[in-house]
């Protein structure tokens, strides 16, 4: 087959939501976060897998994406949806029975006159979603009434232990809900790692749980590997790919493989000509990437190599999500979800 293959190991994610269970007390939850289809890895199987471990709650981008996880997880779920009760998303939060995070005084109006479970996103500094402090402290009674399942909000610089918007962030949060008995979460997987004093009554990693950083000690759950589909000898001087970008210094050995940016390797990782910054895996032995990274292929320099290989790797033990990151200029965020649709998927440990 000349499609790459992409395997996620489901074991692996599990391995990951412990992991992050553990760095919290045994009365904090450990929800998990599987919106953009669980970073690119399957919702449905993401949730499924997670749930058989024992997470109760999931949060989703837009309440579309909740139906997967409806479908793949037990009835007694709770799954919440970021973007709120958005125009529109009323019918489809009530036939899946998802919970939206109210953004907004209108929505509050809206839907917390209801008799259905929403919680509230209140914004401690980030602005981009969430209730300001004074439109809280305005509905506070009518929201406290209504009994919200949850308040939460956002870190913007937990990725940075030593930012000061982390403490100011939780203070804001703090002088928000301190004294109410709602449950309250305010840590994604960067401020799950920032200690207790972040993790309130329920922790939300999402990229940690994908094996991306910041969780450094996580397991990696996506590997990529890509076959070669043609070989050739490239003289000195002669040039490879588009652009002509590079150029054979040695009479050298040249793999074509069959994946390429519209597989989510981004073009960026190739545009590096003295210090390549990334490698193709013949097992554990690297081959540089050399020249353009083209819509469907990748070029590589094999001259190394004792044998032609049938594949190279490119997301293995050897390069992380991060690695190809950093090479693209980019976050382990993007790379894990442009990996895109053109992929074998293969699923272990389900
Ligand atoms: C995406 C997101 C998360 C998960 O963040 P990670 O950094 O991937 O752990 C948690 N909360 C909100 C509001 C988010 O948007």
């Amino acid at each position: 087959m000349a499609v790459a293959t992409l395997t996620i190991d489901l074991a692996a994610l599990v391995e990951n939501w412990r992991a992050l269970d553990a760095k919290s007390a045994s009365n904090v939850e450990t929800a998990a976060v599987v919106k953009a289809d669980g970073y690119g890895c399957d919702a449905g199987r993401v949730s499924a897998a997670l749930s058989k471990a024992g997470a109760k709650t999931f949060f989703v981008a837009a309440a579309e994406e909740g139906i997967a996880v409806r479908k793949n997880t037990p009835n007694d779920t709770t799954i919440y949806v970021f973007s709120g009760g958005c125009m529109g998303d009323h019918d489809i939060l009530k036939a899946n029975n998802l919970v939206p995070l109210l953004n907004s005084p209108e929505q509050v109006q809206e839907y917390a006159a209801e008799d259905s479970p929403f919680g509230i996103q209140l914004d401690s500094g980030m602005n981009r979603l969430g209730l300001e402090p004074h439109e809280f402290n305005a509905l506070r009674d009518q929201i406290i009434a209504a009994e919200p399942e949850i308040l939460m909000s956002h870190l913007a610089c937990a990725d940075e232990p030593d930012h000061p918007m982390n403490t100011q962030q939780r203070s804001a949060f703090k002088a928000m809900t301190d004294g109410l008995t709602i449950p309250k979460s305010l840590a994604a997987t960067g401020g799950t790692l920032l200690g207790p004093d972040y993790h309130f009554d329920l922790t939300r990693p999402g990229v940690g749980l994908y094996g991306g950083f910041p969780f450094t000690d996580a397991a990696p759950v996506v590997r990529v590997s890509i076959p070669v589909i043609q070989t050739r000898t490239v003289e000195v001087g002669e040039a490879v790919g588009y652009a002509a970008f590079w150029q054979a210094k040695r009479t050298s050995k040249v793999a074509t493989i069959a994946a390429g940016y519209a597989d989510g390797l981004i073009r960026q990782m190739g545009n590096h000509t003295n210090d390549h910054r990334v490698n193709l895996f013949a097992g554990d032995t690297p081959c540089p990437l050399i020249g353009r990274v083209s819509m469907d292929m990748i070029t590589v320099d094999i001259t190394d190599l004792d044998q032609t290989p049938t594949h190279l790797d490119i997301l293995c033990d050897h390069q992380t999500v991060d690695d190809l990151a950093n090479a693209a200029g980019t976050i382990g965020y993007e790379i894990l979800t442009s990996l895109g649709g053109r992929y074998n998927r293969v699923y272990e440990g389900g």
